[in-house]
């Protein structure tokens, strides 16, 4: 059975009979608008039953709120002049572009550690795929573009809110190194959407090295479809890991691979304080970049038990559980490719179970790594993890704001250490690590100014800080104030540097603004 017919014939809960799409968007289709995408699309053309082909719905008045210029010129999307208008139209959905082939794929996944058969695109189309200005391919999606056949009982919208809040935080990734989706444009839809109440509805234009996740490997393993879970695992061998067709065992290396961009992404999204909020296997993407900008938040204070999302009431996704739990959604993909290891069941589960065990490796290497690097240290010695769990202890203990003690610790390499000692409640338990630190330091010989650089390209000053992301969102929906997300903006793309007026950007938030809750309704 394909993606295709199964959801859209089979269940009755899909609420997509309430807009004819095809009609209306063949009629905007030929307005005229001069943008032109290199479209090559290849999960449309290599993948047909890996999706159910949908146009977007039509929206009443859509108003551009932002369009990525320099994005748009990396992926050599030329605008040709096109005004507004043109952009809302295009990265609304209303004007179909030429060459894209606007499609929603099927997926499945596991949710809070429970399966479930039934995601796919509920909200989001993948309009196509583009090359570079390097040969790189890149999915470019609309999200919030009207109901699919997996929309089950969702709208198939975005709210305004979660449109901005994902524009920043995947730009800001970006900006700290982090691999990432990206934020193409967004797009005011002129129509509201139900949230508990009436909010302003909005399209958020999303750029990835694809949309291909764990679930949508689950999705056809268990529909019991080897053949597809090949073809995928072909696709995606072709597309993101070619090195693995050198390979004797491609589809070994293949796991092996995505198991190290997992690694280098949870020990990025460790070392910066982000918490993703909701891991499940349908929001892990299969390229390695952060996907699903849902109820993520950073960390304040530091506390591996930090949890931001409401609905994670028993913590699973918590701060210090993420490399635990991306190991747990790795084992999820590793079964769905154990045949393809190999044809003798238990030669594949041992090498499946090396490859998940060499992943935790990695990523505590790459986090020690990272670690001491934020620390000024470039070598490795002996007692380095200790030194690091100590301080972090300290900070548990003190309540730190996370993100300021390190940038605060450049400053620390002086005899002048007031910034990092005024963090803390007591300044005992620092003096003591500091001269722990400073001993360790002379083990790496390093100029005070070369260090403090290395550093500060580790240790950024400024974050999405939820009371800051907060008001931007409130501003923009309550006043159509979209200058506040403008600033924010321009501050997150230069993480690591001083950027004067700025200040309370770096500043934690106010006692009154208390515990920090996230939601997922996009
Ligand atoms: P997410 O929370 O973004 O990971 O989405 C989980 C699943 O719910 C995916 O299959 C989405 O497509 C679907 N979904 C989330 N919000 C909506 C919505 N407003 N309308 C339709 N489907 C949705
Ligand atoms: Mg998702």
């Amino acid at each position: 059975m394909s993606a295709h017919t199964e959801n859209s014939a089979s269940n009755d809960s899909f609420n997509n009979d309430s807009i004819n799409n095809d009609s209306i968007n063949n009629n905007s289709a030929s307005d005229s608008n001069p943008i032109t995408v290199s479209f090559d699309n290849s999960y449309y053309r290599e993948l047909p039953e890996f999706y159910h082909a949908q146009q977007a719905a039509y929206v009443p008045s859509p108003s551009l709120i932002k369009f990525n210029h320099e994005l748009a010129q990396q992926l050599q999307i030329d605008l040709q002049g096109a005004s507004e208008a043109q952009i809302a139209q295009a990265f609304s959905g209303n004007h179909l572009l030429a060459g894209a082939q606007p499609l929603a794929q099927a997926y499945a996944g596991h949710q809070f550690g429970h399966y479930n058969p039934q995601l796919g695109d509920g909200r989001a189309l993948l309009l196509g795929e583009t090359l570079d200005v390097s040969g790189q391919r890149y999915d470019i999606q609309l999200k919030g573009s009207g109901t699919t056949p997996f929309s089950r009982r969702g709208d198939g919208k975005a709210a305004l809110g979660p449109v901005l809040r994902e524009y920043l935080f995947s730009e800001a990734m970006f900006a700290l190194n982090v691999p990432t989706t990206r934020a193409l444009s967004a797009v005011l839809s002129g129509e509201s959407v139900w949230r508990e109440q009436a909010k302003p509805g909005a399209i958020l234009t999303r750029v990835a090295s694809s949309h291909i996740r764990v679930g949508t490997f689950q999705f056809f393993a268990y529909n019991d479809q080897p053949e597809k879970v090949k073809q995928l695992a072909d696709y995606v061998i072709a597309r993101h890991f070619p090195d693995a067709t050198q390979s004797s065992s491609p589809y070994l290396t293949l796991l092996k691979r995505v198991c190290e961009q997992q690694a280098k992404l949870v020990s990025q999204w460790q070392l910066i304080g982000f918490v993703h909020g909701v891991m499940n296997t349908d929001n892990t993407a299969i390229c390695g970049e952060t996907i699903d900008y849902g109820p993520c938040a950073f960390m304040d204070r530091y506390d591996p038990a930090t949890v931001f999302s409401s609905i994670d009431s028993e913590g699973r996704y918590a701060y210090g559980n993420q490399p635990s739990i991306a190991q747990w959604n790795l084992a999820r993909f590793a079964e769905t490719i154990l045949t393809l290891i190999s044809e003798d069941e238990q030669q594949a589960v041992e090498l499946a179970t090396q490859t998940l065990h060499d992943f935790m490796q990695q990523y505590h290497d790459l986090w020690l790594t990272g670690m001491l690097a934020k620390l000024g240290i470039t070598n490795q010695q002996e007692g380095d993890r200790q030194l690091i769990e100590q301080l972090l202890t300290l900070l548990k203990d003190h309540k730190v704001d996370y993100t300021q003690l390190f940038r605060s610790l450049s400053s620390s390499l002086s005899d002048d250490q007031t910034v990092t000692q005024a963090l803390f409640n007591d300044s005992q338990g620092w003096a003591h690590w500091r001269i722990k630190w400073q001993k360790r330091l002379e083990h790496n010989p390093m100029s005070v100014d070369a260090r403090a650089t290395l550093m500060n390209q580790h240790n950024p000053i400024y974050i999405p800080r939820n009371h800051i992301v907060e008001q931007v969102i409130a501003a923009a929906e309550q006043q159509q104030d979209f200058e506040p997300f403008e600033q924010l903006l321009k501050v997150l793309q230069q993480p690591f540097v001083q950027q004067s007026g700025c200040e309370e950007f770096a500043q934690p938030a106010p006692e009154e603004f208390g515990p920090f809750r996230t939601f997922c309704g996009t």
